[in-house]
């Protein structure tokens, strides 16, 4: 099994290149912004008490989206690997996904950080939000906030992975393909 975190802040592109990634190795996307707002759509209890966070730019409680995590590993236990996107985002779960990953007999087999100008970040998100339907890419201070959440909270994560030598900085401006390539490049050498 090989074990991918996609890393970067908000607006750095760790979507449209997962979208790329799981094609070409086969790998499970694991999303967990994309599992909350499929639980917001189908109105879930879990779904409603996460909006809250999200629409004020706000992290979701580490409990709510370990339990997320946890049930699905389990449901896929089957593929080839994870490719997870957005996910940890603090370092309580970093811990709880290499706890549930060992329980398995896995590990994260690499973390590749996509490196983005804090300028290009914002223009990049408020031109999602014109098309996205997202709510919380349609008002700049929101914006603001989610790229503070990942100072305060999430950059550490990266550290947490260094200790391990695992975290590979990938240029996250340029073409789409450009920066795939990049990625594949890494992600080649380890497979
Ligand atoms: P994303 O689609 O990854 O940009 O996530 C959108 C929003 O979902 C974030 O701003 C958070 O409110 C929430 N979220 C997604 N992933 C996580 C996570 N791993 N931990 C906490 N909150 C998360």
């Amino acid at each position: 099994m090989f074990n991918l975190i996609l890393f970067g802040p908000p607006g750095s592109g760790k979507g449209t290149q997962s979208e790329k990634l799981i094609v070409r190795y086969g790998l499970k996307h694991l999303s967990t912004g994309d599992l909350l707002r499929s639980e917001i759509n189908r109105q879930t209890a879990l779904g409603l008490a996460a909006k809250s966070f999200m629409d004020k730019g706000q992290l979701v409680p580490d409990e709510v989206v370990i339990g997320m995590i946890s049930s699905a590993l389990d449901e896929n236990q089957e593929v080839k690997g994870f490719l997870f996107d957005g996910f940890p985002r603090t370092s309580a779960q970093a811990l709880a996904l290499d706890n549930l990953l060992e329980l398995k007999k896995n590990s994260i087999g690499v973390m590749l950080a996509l490196d983005v100008s804090e300028e290009e970040l914002v223009n990049r998100l408020v031109k999602r939000g014109e098309t996205s339907g997202r709510s919380d890419d349609n008002n700049e201070q929101v914006i603001r906030a989610r790229i503070t959440e990942y100072h305060n909270k999430t950059a550490a994560v990266a550290d947490y992975y260094k200790k391990f030598n695992k975290v590979v900085m990938i240029k996250g401006e340029g073409s789409i393909d450009e920066i795939f390539e990049a990625l594949c490049k890494e992600i080649d050498n380890r497979i």
